[in-house]
């Protein structure tokens, strides 16, 4: 070990040579400039002494000013210069895959290095880190499952938990667990950074630790509510019985597809009618909820964007939509236009969660002169990426957020209305570089009505991974841990997560981890998705359920474009060949889409077949890694002819299929024109239109299980699977003998509910011999 250690010491002192260089050359002096520049670099010293000092320091800052990319350096460089370089092992987490990417990049050229020299990241599916990388961005989720095998993190002398204002699940969840480790850590630093000024409540957690804040500058920026953009941009009211096909149908799918002249019509009544509605703006609800942006439609965005080209000085715009179909469908619309889409004079690009890093770097390029770059994107860009040359903002004013249902235990995803801060942020977005304008698609009234913080995500999603992990981790009660968090969740959703975990056999009544359990939480996707891989595993039926469940922690490879939804749900539904089932629809279209591939001719296919290329290729990559995990397991035995040796068998994969599903079961009625379904908790449902069953008049099964209900005005059904009365006998439930009875238990109540009388009777007969065989 003093051998090592003198090889360590050389290399602290190579680096240290390697970045004086750096910093001489032309580039690097640059760089050097651009970072000393940053409103970070003025606090470096004062930061660095409070970080020693202490084991815990909150750093709160403007988006911007130099948190991500900055501080984990200026730890680095320290102990670098410090010569303890060698034994510094420093961890910055990331809740978006995308940061810790973007963000490890930029670190590695403000050191002129590559990735994997001495910083890296790593996130699910990628990863470059090399032998010598002191600073780790991974995301937050990959620092968990890390804290599975390794409790105390040995070796790592900082962890930086970055963007905690934003109060993700991972986050809060990760605090928790810090806070139990620090004492037996006394030498781990932890660093927590912040965009927004209400840090308090993170200092207070951990018992009053010290607080930094950066002081930043911003130039003014001059915001625009809808009022303002209506007269701007020079729309006149047209009373509505004057205009031809504007109709009583308020729809927002359908308003898209009518001219232009009707919709303006429309967005400006409504607007007169909000305003109208003022005096009682104080009164949030009703604001708000008669307020719809949706029906704004793409079409005023176009006009503010046009308003910019034509008028405006030269920067970068930056839109903020609700979702990744909204900016999709709304970049096609550009680019039909004649001034938008000439990329001679717009270059439009997106950024999302969810796209390729190739595709991310382009954001980051400064577009050529007379070039207008327009950047289409998520909630992602309030404040984990900086683009620097915005100077105009365009904010809907939604977020598609997920909401949790306790009471029904029914999750929902809604587009919702942002918060006051997140409307800061999204402006102050225009004004990094010089003064800039934000467009507010929504009437001052309403933002008005905002709240002024998010609930926390630990406060409204299903809580079942989070509890497996708890337990996985040895943690103890989860309701007693979960009542450790800065905010606890409700009981009832901590308890329906718990009851859920023991109805799959996650969790045995006592509340242990069973053996299901741990494999389940060695998978880093839900709970569901990890039981249908490992039993696709033990029944041999491996390849389509990996594509399965791929498909679904990826996204829907079917594009259902609305100006030829019909289209695209027929060529969906030859997919589904009277099997009545979304997913094996989905392993279909891949395998059909692999051959193609083999033959060239995969763009192709996914043309004439209405499906996504990328998601297609996300889904083979995740596949890949869902296979190595399986096979680390040691569920997959080496020979494909024995793990898919039942991989033809659609009657297989549909059992397996509800295992994994269960309890998401509802009972089939068919009725004369049509199918009643029901739910034992939410009554009757429906099925999305773009669910292969959605287009069925009858359904020749009993029952469907299905992937996910989302409540949005009824509760709907996405993605279903039919399966025969003895699939789900045998299938749903637990597998362990012990338990039998709890099932049993669980299944006759399904049943009685459902009223099948000589199912329950069957279904007796089973119990009764299936305890004969346990006792036996
Ligand atoms: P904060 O974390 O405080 O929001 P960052 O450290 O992310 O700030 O960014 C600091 C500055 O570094 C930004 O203002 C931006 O100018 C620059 N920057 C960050 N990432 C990139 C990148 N990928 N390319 C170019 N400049 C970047
Ligand atoms: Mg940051």
């Amino acid at each position: 070990s003093a051998v090592m250690e003198k090889i360590l010491r050389r290399r602290s002192l190579q680096l240290l040579d390697q970045q004086q260089a750096w910093k001489e050359s032309e580039e690097g002096e640059k760089m050097q400039r651009f970072r000393k520049s940053l409103p970070s670099y003025k606090e470096r010293d004062a930061l660095l002494k409070t970080i020693s000092r202490n084991q815990v320091v909150v750093i709160t800052g403007e988006t911007g000013c130099g948190k991500t990319t900055q501080i984990p350096q200026y730890i680095l460089e320290a102990e670098i210069e410090a010569g303890c370089g060698s034994n510094c092992r420093i961890i910055c987490t990331q809740p978006r895959r995308i940061s810790a990417m973007a963000v490890s990049e930029r670190v590695a050229a403000e050191r002129g290095e590559n990735l994997g020299e001495s910083v890296g990241y790593r996130v699910r599916l990628e990863g470059i880190k090399g032998r010598d990388t002191r600073l780790l961005f991974c995301t937050t989720g990959i620092l968990l499952r890390r804290l599975l095998v390794d409790r105390n993190l040995k070796g790592v002398s900082h962890v930086i938990v970055d963007e905690i204002h934003e109060r993700g699940m991972n986050e809060d969840f990760l605090l928790i667990v810090l806070k139990e480790l620090l004492p037996r850590r006394p030498e781990l630093r932890l660093i927590l950074m912040s965009a927004t000024l209400n840090a308090d409540q993170f200092s207070s957690y951990f018992g009053g630790v010290p607080m930094v804040h950066i002081p930043g500058f911003t130039y003014p920026v001059r915001t625009y509510f809808l009022e303002d953009i209506l007269e701007m941009t020079g729309y006149r009211l047209t009373p509505s019985n004057q205009t031809d096909d504007y109709g009583q149908d308020k729809s927002w799918k359908k308003q898209t597809l009518r001219k232009r002249k009707s919709q303006i019509a429309f967005v400006v009544e409504d607007a007169l009618e909000v305003a109208n509605l003022k005096e009682y703006s104080s009164q949030t609800q009703n604001s708000l909820s008669c307020w719809n942006p949706d029906s704004i439609g793409f079409n005023l965005i176009e006009n503010v964007l046009c308003h910019l080209c034509n008028n405006e000085k030269p920067g970068a715009v930056l839109v903020f939509m609700t979702g990744w179909d909204d900016i999709n469908s709304l970049k096609d619309q550009l680019q039909a236009h004649p001034l938008l889409g000439d990329p001679s004079r717009v270059l439009l690009l997106v950024c999302h969660g969810s796209m390729a890093s190739s595709e991310q770097r382009l954001i980051f390029d400064k577009p050529e002169d007379g070039v207008r770059k327009i950047v289409l994107s998520t909630n992602i860009a309030e404040t984990s990426i900086t683009i620097d040359d915005v100077v105009f903002v365009i904010d809907c004013g939604k977020a598609k957020e997920t909401s949790y249902d306790a009471l029904n235990n029914t999750p929902c995803l809604l587009p919702s209305w942002i918060s006051k801060a997140a409307a800061g942020q999204r402006r102050g977005r225009a004004g990094r570089v010089q003064p800039g304008e934000c467009f507010c698609l929504y009437p001052k009234c309403v933002y008005d009505a905002f709240a002024d913080n998010q609930l926390p995500e630990l406060l409204r999603t299903p809580l079942q991974s989070i509890c497996l992990q708890i337990k996985s981790l040895k943690l103890g009660s989860i309701s007693d841990f979960l009542s450790r968090a800065l905010q606890s969740p409700k009981l009832l959703s901590v308890q329906n997560a718990i009851e859920y975990l023991k109805i799959i056999g996650a969790l045995d009544e006592e509340e242990k981890l069973t053996i299901l359990g741990r494999h389940l939480s060695m998978l880093p996707v839900e709970p569901k998705l990890g039981k249908m891989l490992i039993m696709g595993a033990i029944f041999n039926c491996l390849d389509p359920i990996l594509t399965v469940v791929a498909g679904l922690s990826v996204r829907d490879p079917f594009l259902m474009p609305i100006d030829k939804k019909d289209l695209a749900e027929q060529a969906k539904s030859q997919f589904a060949a009277r099997d009545y089932s979304d997913h094996l629809a989905i392993i279909r279209a891949y395998e059909g889409w692999k051959d193609a591939e083999r033959e060239q001719s995969g763009y192709d296919y996914c043309w004439k077949n209405f499906l996504s290329a990328p998601t297609l290729k996300a889904i083979d990559s995740l596949r890949k890694e869902f296979f190595s995990l399986l096979k680390d397991i040691g569920l997959v035995d080496d020979d494909p002819n024995v793990y898919n040796g039942w991989s033809n068998d659609g009657d297989l994969i549909r059992a397996v299929i509800c295992t994994g599903l269960y309890p998401g079961i509802c009972s089939v009625v068919n009725k004369e024109t049509s199918i009643s379904l029901k739910t034992m908790e939410d009554g009757r449902v429906l099925l999305y239109s773009n669910s292969v069953n959605g287009r069925e008049s009858n359904i020749p099964y009993p029952w469907l299980v299905f992937n996910e209900k989302i409540k949005v005005n009824s509760v709907f059904l996405r993605d279903s699977t039919a399966i025969s009365d003895s699939v789900l006998l045998l299938f749903g439930g637990k597998f362990s003998c012990g338990e039998v009875d709890g099932h049993l238990k669980m299944l006759g109540g399904y049943l009685e509910f459902f009223m099948k009388p000589s199912l329950a009777e069957t279904y007796m007969n089973l119990k009764r011999e299936l305890e004969q065989l346990i006792q036996s």
